[in-house]
């Protein structure tokens, strides 16, 4: 799709392969555009062997790559969720792994010392860590990438990895006049409509509600797109249905180590100015004496004033990173730290200690909000 034409109800469309371009009309249009990857304008950047990894196809093509046997040396730039999983998939190959970040942590989505325990994950490993250190360039030679240069050194690579972030892709919602919100992502209501009549849009592109902060928010995931596009198919079919907004949530995991967040990190909590509480707790995710039981370490936030939850954070092993869902639930509904110590959640000693670690988490915070 070339261009939204709203007045006329119909779009510019152009074939890919013959290149024939038409328009076409429509009743309801829904934009779903997703993202673009963020590739930074420094020297060398289109030289072959630096990889986005955004389609499915730009995974077949590095798996391609990878399986001919000719790369050793994997440079990942970026130590965000993708940055992070290419890691693993990199040191399970047996390739050798650089992994740069310009932060001066992995996962900028957690609070510090509890990214400290990922980057702990990631160095054990074996995968070098380069926090703190900026993409300045790609050195080239005849036969492609030879090293990736940074604002320290210069770092021999046969592949590089980009996993920068994405931003949404709304060139064609603007120029079609829509309105856009954070990051340039379309302005739409609860039931997933623009401004515009009969025009919806839905997924990565699309800003959301956070319901924590209580603010716009923008977040690209397949969860959060997937529950927008179901409600907008549900408006467009005639029901009634809304996106009540999101809290944050995001897992994933390094080798044994699980990572969780939702709701607010210190950051943003303190950029809105709200006072506020902390616990951290190491537990276990099974009773002590139970096969498998193994370390998880939870980190909550709360309210001072309300005792509301405001945010969580899990890095943990195996069995750590979905008990997440207890909190994103507290959050949706609004739940007070006493009520999250209150709530009669299931045990057996395959599945818990008798106070889960996030009730445990949860009386060291209550603890914390009566001094
Ligand atoms: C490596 C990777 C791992 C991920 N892992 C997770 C995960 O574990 N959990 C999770 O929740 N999310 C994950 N995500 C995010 C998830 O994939 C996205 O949030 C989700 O795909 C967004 O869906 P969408 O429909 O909004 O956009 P997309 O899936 O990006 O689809 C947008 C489509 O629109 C097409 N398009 C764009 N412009 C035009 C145009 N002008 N004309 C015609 N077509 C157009 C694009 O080609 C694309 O096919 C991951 C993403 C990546 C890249």
């Amino acid at each position: 799709v070339l261009e939204i034409d709203l007045a006329k109800r119909r779009l510019r469309v152009r074939q890919t392969e013959s290149g024939a371009e038409s328009w076409q009309n429509f009743d309801q249009l829904v934009i779903a555009t997703g993202t673009l990857p963020i590739r930074p304008q420094v020297p060398g950047i289109d030289s072959t062997g630096i990889y986005g990894i955004q389609t499915l196809e730009d995974g077949l093509k590095l798996r391609r790559v990878l399986d001919a046997g000719n790369a050793s040396k994997v440079v990942i730039v970026g130590g965000g969720y993708i940055g992070i999983e290419m890691a693993e998939a990199m040191i399970q190959r047996g390739l050798e792994v650089v992994l740069i970040d310009m932060l001066p942590q992995v996962m900028g989505t957690l609070d510090p010392d509890m990214a400290a325990l990922v980057s702990d994950a990631v160095v054990k490993a074996g995968i070098s860590l380069a926090l703190g250190e900026k993409l300045e360039g790609f050195e080239t030679g005849p036969d492609g990438l030879r090293s990736v240069i940074t604002d320290r050194r210069r770092i021999s690579a046969d592949i590089v990895i980009l996993g920068l972030g994405v931003r949404p892709n709304t060139k064609l919602a603007e120029e079609a006049g829509l309105a856009l919100g954070l990051k340039q992502s379309i302005k739409v209501n609860d039931r997933m409509q623009t401004g515009a009549d009969g025009i919806w849009a839905v997924g990565d592109c699309v800003e959301s509600y956070h319901l924590v902060s209580r603010q716009p928010f923008w977040v690209a995931l397949g969860t959060v797109a997937n529950k927008q596009g179901r409600v907008a198919g549900i408006n467009i079919g005639g029901g009634n249905a809304v996106f009540p907004g999101v809290v944050g949530t995001a897992v994933t995991k390094f080798c044994g180590t699980e990572i969780a967040r939702t709701g607010l990190q210190k950051r943003e909590i303190e950029q809105l100015g709200l006072d506020y509480a902390t616990s951290r707790i190491e537990g276990r995710t099974r009773a002590g004496y139970f096969p498998g039981t193994a370390r998880i370490v939870l980190k909550l936030h709360a309210e001072r004033k309300s005792l509301r939850l405001l945010g969580g954070q899990i890095v943990g092993e195996q069995g750590s990173a979905k008990r997440i869902d207890v909190l994103v639930t507290a959050l949706h509904a609004g739940l007070t730290v006493q009520d999250i110590i209150g709530l009669d959640l299931g045990y057996a000693p395959p599945y818990s200690t008798v106070w889960d670690a996030i009730q445990i988490a949860a009386r060291r915070l209550g603890s914390e909000l009566r001094n």
